[in-house]
């Protein structure tokens, strides 16, 4: 896995191909191909000499992730792939299809130790954190599946990006370097649950994606029954550094509020969520609960995650109710990881 050219920078590759005697430009060449091309055979490389190519399939890996399951929805097309990473390791990303525009849902680790209460991944608890090849193999392949460019790409599949930050930072990098793919930091958003560090991490490092906090609900003691990292990073801090990172960044800061039934979906709620985060230049997105079996959360009625919304509105927050993907296939994340794991 260490030899995965899709874990390297071009920088990483130039110098490889220099220390092996060959003109520094081939790395360039060789970044096309995997990013532009999406080749992944070095036999594809043509307009490569033969020995330099033997010795890049002598030593690295070109192969993406492989397809061990997909499952295409008939009501609106969103994919969901199943892939395999190793004998191991399975993980899924979701193609979403919103009239046209594509976007990938990708997954940062295997599993993840964060124990979310309402969460199918949480309840697979962390295998290990993903490769930055692993991440942009990720990429590579729901761009083929898409069959077009993708528009938008989140970090909101498996696991929680912010604890892996060496290999989720890397294959930003990668992504958006201009001489591979050059992919627009503004259209990558990263979703956490709330790790200040690694918030502020992001901001050390210069990056313009876009910060999105998974809230699910507003009272701190009531989070910190569904959500334990509140416990260690209570959300009130967690907001003062996503507002920091943000201003920063000049990127847009989204707060994720999963509405469930009888849980954080009462008006009361509603009216807790505008105190946090009154003043705050921030989108809100109300995702109505995807039910995961085994799990007592129900999705919030139609009329109350409404009426939510409006309550929002009324303070001027920015409240938009997210469509709901994928309904007629196991769309919470982590559902098919969980059902093949139990297999
Ligand atoms: S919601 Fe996110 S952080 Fe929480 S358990 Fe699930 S994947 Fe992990």
């Amino acid at each position: 896995m260490s030899n995965d050219i899709k874990s390297m920078t071009l920088q990483e590759i130039q110098d490889v191909i220099k220390s092996a005697g060959f003109e520094k430009y081939r790395a360039q060449q060789v970044y096309e191909w995997v990013y532009k091309k999406k080749a992944q055979h070095t036999d594809d490389f043509k307009n490569i000499p033969l020995k330099v190519r033997e010795y890049l399939e002598a030593n690295y890996d070109f192969f993406l992730p492989e397809i061990l399951k997909m499952q295409e929805s008939e009501i609106d097309g969103t994919k969901k792939l199943l892939l395999q990473l190793d004998e191991d390791t399975k993980i899924e990303t979701v193609i979403l299809n919103d009239e046209g525009r594509y976007t990938a849902c990708i997954s940062s680790q295997a599993g993840c130790g964060c124990g979310c209460a309402f969460c199918a991944t949480g309840t697979l608890g962390l295998k290990r954190d993903l490769t930055a090849g692993e991440i942009t193999g990720q990429f590579l392949r729901d761009e083929i599946e898409a069959g077009q460019p993708l528009d938008n790409v989140v970090f909101m599949g498996m696991g929680e990006p912010l604890l892996n930050t060496d290999n989720v930072f890397k294959a930003i990098k990668i992504l958006s370097d201009p001489h591979g793919r050059g992919f627009s930091q503004k259209r990558i958003t990263v979703s956490t649950v709330g790790i200040i560090p690694g918030i502020d991490a992001l901001a050390e490092e210069g990056f313009k994606v876009n910060l999105a906090v998974s809230l699910i609900t507003a009272d701190p003691a009531e989070r910190a029954k569904i959500v334990p990292m509140e416990k260690k990073y209570p959300i009130k801090d967690v907001i003062k550094a996503a507002k920091k990172y943000a201003m920063k960044a000049e990127s847009r800061l989204t707060f994720e509020y999963v509405l469930m039934e009888g849980v954080n979906d009462s008006p009361e709620d509603a009216e807790i969520l505008v105190e946090l985060i009154r003043g705050t230049e921030c989108r809100v997105n109300l995702i109505p609960y995807n039910k995961v079996s085994g799990k007592k959360f129900a999705s919030g009625r139609r009329e109350k995650v409404l009426n939510f919304q409006r309550i929002l509105k009324e303070y001027r927050i920015n409240a938009l109710i997210r469509k709901e993907k994928g309904a007629d296939i196991d769309a919470a994340c982590g559902q098919l990881a969980a059902k093949e794991g139990k297999k």
